[in-house]
């Protein structure tokens, strides 16, 4: 079974892709957006909290994150892999991360990083923003979230490419293409896929 982890921009399909990717994997995909997400629209205590972050493009603390994803980690349903969206997405959620893995003595298989020029992706997620109304797809909150990323997170393709683990596909073209670019990239390493 595998364990893998879609890493990429905002705006680069990675919600997208990690559904159909699990689904291709068998493997459940766990989004800590979409969590933070519902968190919110229930109004729970985590939700109150990450809403103040998430609506100003900025990354929900790491103690709140971290947490949130070793008890899901901890579910039954992950003993078999996981797909990993979203998270980790700093140097902390890394060593946490690899700090729960170590604990279940199941290493990651693969990292997918999914790219996508900046252009690209303001326009992808403004109209986004005008399909789904989310707080954070206006445009001064893309570009933050944008610098976030490239500030916080692209340094974790160094510390993943030096364990040999990433895969990079162009994130840009139709969604069913790029979902090919994933599997057969998958595939050419070994990964398990079911038939399609
Ligand atoms: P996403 O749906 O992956 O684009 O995430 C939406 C927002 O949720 C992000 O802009 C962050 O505010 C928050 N978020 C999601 N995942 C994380 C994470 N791993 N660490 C910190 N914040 C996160």
């Amino acid at each position: 079974m595998t364990r893998l982890l879609l890493i990429g921009p905002p705006g680069s399909g990675k919600g997208t892709q990690a559904v159909r990717l699990s689904q291709a994997c068998a493997v459940p995909a766990i989004s800590t957006g979409d969590i933070f997400r519902s968190n919110v629209e229930k109004g729970t205590e985590l939700g109150v909290k990450a809403a103040e972050f998430m609506n100003a493009g900025k990354y929900v603390p790491d103690s709140l994150t971290n947490d949130l994803v070793r008890s899901r980690l901890n579910d039954a349903d992950v003993e078999g892999g996981f797909l990993l969206d979203g998270y980790p997405r700093t140097e902390a959620q890394v060593d946490e991360l690899d700090d729960i893995l170590a604990a279940t003595g199941h290493p990651l298989d693969v990292v997918v990083l999914l790219t996508a020029d900046t252009d690209e992706i303001v326009t992808r997620l403004l109209k986004r923003a005008g399909e789904q109304g989310r707080a954070d797809d206006t445009e001064d909150v893309i570009r933050h979230r944008l610098e976030v990323y490239a500030e916080q997170t692209a340094p974790l393709i160094d510390i993943y490419s030096k364990r040999g683990l990433v895969v990079e596909v162009d994130g840009l073209g139709s969604v069913d293409d790029v979902t090919e670019r994933i599997t057969s990239a998958l595939d050419a390493r070994g990964i398990t896929l079911l038939a399609s």
